[in-house]
């Protein structure tokens, strides 16, 4: 039996829209039967936290303020978001944390003034991490030497760090490899017009390699243009594992074993 972990999705929406079951039903059907649903912001921690108290078995979560959620007042948040780890269901890392240059405001004095702001939550909830000595989920866009420069400064043990979504070159991810990190792939590997990522994903090989959904964004080929789940992290690591030139069962086996090491999740019975 074949079997995919989606290391990295938001369930919120599925959640809200009332599709949440049918979801995990699809999911199964194609074989993933563990998925980790990943916090943003405060409105997320307690969605996540439940769905885990709910699903056990099925459904991991961390809690982290997202790059693109930073707001003023961000700072009274950091003491909640400490407080999950103290809960019976403990998040499995802390994030998705890190620096977004891509979606910052038009005006010139408000991009830069929320790059700071960016920049002092990271460091704050990085150096939570370091203190919880958690595995650490990291988003990064359009800001590749400052994360891995703050990253380095937290001294952080690289191999908590995942940089997920990885869409840097494969000059870049060696440089990641080479601290102890590693990346992990979203459907941007399926992408015909994203050479580069697919070049990355072959850099890093699959020693550490994970793989992930990021639903409800970015579907992987052949559902692109449509809303992305879970279920599909399975056509993402067929694409791969042609990639790679390895026999799918061994290649899912290899992955779902990486993810849970990384996370420390626990087998499925
Ligand atoms: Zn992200
Ligand atoms: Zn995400």
């Amino acid at each position: 039996m074949i079997e995919w972990i989606d290391s990295h999705c938001h369930l919120d929406g599925f959640l809200k829209k009332g599709e949440l079951v049918s979801v995990l039903q699809k999911a199964e059907e194609s074989g993933v039967h563990q998925m980790i649903a990943i916090g943003t912001e405060p409105y997320d921690w307690d969605i996540n936290h439940d769905l885990k108290l709910e699903f056990p078995s099925r459904i991991d979560y961390t809690v982290g303020m997202h790059p693109c959620y930073v707001k003023p007042g961000w700072h009274k948040l950091v003491d909640k978001l400490k407080a999950y780890f103290h809960k019976a269901q403990k998040p499995v890392a802390l994030g998705e944390i890190g620096l977004d240059y891509y979606h910052l405001p038009i005006d010139q004095s408000e991009a830069e003034a929320h790059k700071m702001e960016q920049h002092d939550a990271f460091e704050a909830q990085l150096a939570i991490a370091r203190e919880l000595d958690c595995p650490v989920v990291i988003h990064s866009r359009d800001a590749f030497e400052q994360t891995l420069h703050m990253i380095d400064n937290s001294e952080i043990n690289w191999t908590k760090i995942v940089v997920h979504c990885f869409s840097y070159s494969s000059e870049q991810i060696k440089q990641i490899i080479k601290r102890g990190g590693r990346a992990s792939f979203t459907g941007i590997v399926t992408y015909k017009n994203a050479p580069n990522v697919k070049k990355a994903l072959i850099e890093q090989g699959v020693d550490r390699l994970m793989i992930e959904t990021d639903s409800p964004y970015l579907s992987p080929e052949p559902h692109r243009g449509k809303s992305n789940q879970p279920a599909y992290v399975a056509d993402i690591g067929l694409k791969c594992a042609a990639y790679f030139g390895l026999e799918v069962e061994t290649f899912a086996q290899k992955l779902a074993e990486n993810t849970r090491s990384f996370f420390g999740l626990d087998k499925l019975n």
